[in-house]
């Protein structure tokens, strides 16, 4: 057998990181046992309030760094909001929000997920509760703050998870609008498996000397990924050779990663016609859908998800051994980003 690299852990145990008692038992009691690397290097930096750009490749345990770390510095008797966590999309906003209240379960700390595509005056009504922490998409949560239901003078630390996505064009002015409305000395802390050098350079605007972390940068993919390209001629040959590969290889779960909502669209309808267990995701579907089509993948009910790049970043289905590019990306960090979703945490 071809000798592989493990997942690197670290030489300590969570015991050694000065976690919160509390929180500590959350992290033993989600099935963790010793840090990854990020971890054990994000974590005391964040406890320490400083600001942080931290990158480590897909899967390595960014979101336990993050959530582990933010956590700790939640005060549980101050009840007013104190970190807030962004991410580019409701379905990570989603699944973030999962681990950071399980991580939290020995504690006290209470949550609110801020999110588009729900109802308003919901959201309003559970920030009335003042959440501690609260995790969520940047629409939305600009939207509350300057419509004063969502406070943030006693804002701690603020998370920004897929930072380089979340700070180039499509969010830059959502950020932007969100930092003007945040303490000038809360904690800024950015994560991401890709940083672009001209990103880290902008970051000055809005952080306070930051410590950088990397991780394996010069080694951006996994080890446990192996990476196959096809050669098809003709672009209407693409559909023959998917069904082809499909039959062959046998799979547990699938992403087919395709870039506009129309080709999607047409290739949902047509796998669905050849009877393959086949399910959609893009913006244009409602909430509700979007939110359904999850739970069935992440369920395993549906065994090949057609997916745009919204789900390019952050979502963890550990089941999931095989991503395919229908089309190449447009941006060449998003071909991490998409392998990215297979070899999670060391699996092959
Ligand atoms: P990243 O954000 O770096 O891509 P995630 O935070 O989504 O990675 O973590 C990837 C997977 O690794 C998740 O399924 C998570 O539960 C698991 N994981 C993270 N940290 C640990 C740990 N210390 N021990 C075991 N599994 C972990
Ligand atoms: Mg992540």
């Amino acid at each position: 057998m071809a000798e592989e690299k493990e997942l690197e852990l670290s030489e300590l145990s969570f015991d050694q990181l000065n976690i919160k008692e509390t929180i500590l038992r959350g992290v033993y009691g989600y099935g963790f046992e010793k840090p990854s690397v990020i971890q054990h290097k994000a974590i005391p930096v964040l406890m320490s309030g400083k600001d942080v750009i931290a990158q480590a490749q897909s899967g390595t345990g960014k979101t336990g760094a993050f959530s582990i770390g933010s956590l700790s510095n939640v005060d549980e008797t101050l009840k007013e909001t104190q970190v807030i966590v962004l991410c580019p999309t409701r379905e990570l906003a989603d699944q973030t929000f999962q681990v950071m209240k399980e991580l939290s379960s020995y504690t006290e700390i209470s949550f609110c997920k801020v999110v588009g595509g729900t109802r308003v005056n919901d959201c309003i009504s559970d920030l009335r509760k003042d959440p501690q922490v609260i995790v969520g998409t940047p629409g939305r949560i600009i939207d509350m703050i300057q419509k004063r239901h969502l406070y943030t003078d006693k804002l701690k630390m603020m998370v920004i998870d897929e930072a380089d996505e979340m700070l180039s064009q499509g969010f830059q002015e959502l950020i932007h609008g969100i930092f003007q409305c945040v303490p000038r000395d809360s904690q800024v802390c950015l994560f991401s498996a890709t940083f672009p050098d001209e990103l880290v350079e902008m970051t000055d605007k809005f952080m306070n000397s930051p410590e950088r972390i990397l991780v394996n940068k010069e080694q951006l993919t996994l080890e446990g990924i192996s990476q196959y390209f096809i050669n098809v001629k003709h672009n209407n040959w693409k559909y023959d050779v998917l069904t082809d590969i499909y039959n062959t290889i046998n799979i547990a779960q699938c992403i087919i990663y395709i870039n506009s909502k129309q080709r999607l669209n047409q290739i949902y309808q047509e796998l669905n016609k050849d009877n393959f267990p086949v399910g959609m995701i893009h913006g244009n579907l409602m909430t509700r859908e979007r939110e359904q089509i999850m739970e069935q993948f992440r369920q395993g009910e549906v065994r090949i998800l057609l997916s745009t790049d919204l789900l390019s970043r952050g979502i963890d289905i550990q089941q999931l051994s095989l991503v395919i590019n229908y089309d190449l990306p447009i941006q060449k960090e998003t071909y991490i980003h998409r392998i990215g979703r297979s070899g999670r945490y060391g699996r092959k």
